[in-house]
């Protein structure tokens, strides 16, 4: 999915080859309608944010590595953008922490669940990764959640302690913090509801964010983390972004 036309020294490039990721998914048929259109919502957080990793998203993704490995059943939840995005880097932190990666859309169609499914396992394959892939066979439903949006699997998102949901929705990540768990979100937007609701937000774009995550080591301690301060971080990064300049 990666062979694109631009130039990898184009200022644009990294924004480009994500733009590239998601046609490609696209076409074959990965995503909602709506996709595109939440992307580019997240690439205007981006650009505010300057494209950079803040020193508070390392800390929220340091945290998050450390909730992770430090998690009795861990799970990485993939909806179509994130299974287009970052396939690969989920694909390898799931190896890393030993726990199964679970796709869970919005809009769930069964063309649509197997289009997903059937990336991921061709990306397993290349990259040579053991890696239990659950969301073929839902056999249990989140608590609170009407209709198809509620559908997961018991042995993974149902009985995970500590949950990876990148660009989740707002509703569902409500849905899954008031299940006890640990929910860990990657969302660009430190207002949207899912930010807002997570136990731990990572506010960067979601390769930088599972790149920071990839490169944290089991034993390291992360410095304290404070949700609202992060998020507040974040914002006023964004805020200040011009005068910085
Ligand atoms: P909420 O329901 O939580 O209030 P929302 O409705 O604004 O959120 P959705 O459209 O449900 O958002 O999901 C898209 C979210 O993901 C947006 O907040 C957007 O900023 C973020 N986003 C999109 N692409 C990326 C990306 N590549 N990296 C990080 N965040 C992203
Ligand atoms: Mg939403």
């Amino acid at each position: 999915m990666d062979e694109i036309a631009a130039d990898p020294s184009h200022p644009r490039y990294a924004s480009l080859l994500m733009r590239h990721r998601l046609e490609a998914a696209a076409k074959r048929g990965m995503l909602a309608d709506s996709a595109m259109i939440a992307h580019g919502r997240g690439e205007a957080f981006d650009y505010l944010l300057g494209e950079r990793t803040t020193p508070s998203a390392r800390l929220a993704g340091a945290e998050a590595m450390h909730r992770l490995w430090h998690a009795q059943r861990p799970v990485l939840s993939l909806n179509g953008n994130v299974a287009a995005l970052a396939a690969d880097d989920m694909l390898r932190l799931a190896s890393r922490l030993g726990c199964p990666v679970e796709v869970n859309i919005f809009y769930r169609t069964p063309e649509r669940m197997n289009a997903i499914l059937s990336y991921i396992e061709e990306r397993k394959k290349v990259l040579g990764l053991d890696v239990v892939v659950l969301g073929d066979a839902p056999n249990a439903a989140i608590p609170g959640l009407k209709g198809p949006r509620a559908a997961c699997h018991q042995e993974g998102i149902l009985d995970s302690d500590v949950i990876l949901v990148p660009l989740e929705d707002g509703d569902r990540c409500k849905a899954l913090v008031a299940m006890g768990k640990t929910v860990i979100v990657i969302d660009l937007n430190p207002l949207s509801r899912s930010a807002q609701q997570a136990s731990i937000t990572v506010v960067d774009e979601l390769s930088r964010a599972l790149a920071t995550m990839l490169a944290w080591d089991e034993g390291e301690m992360p410095e304290a983390y404070d949700h609202q301060t992060v998020l507040k971080d974040a914002h006023k990064a964004m805020l200040d972004g011009l005068s910085d300049a």
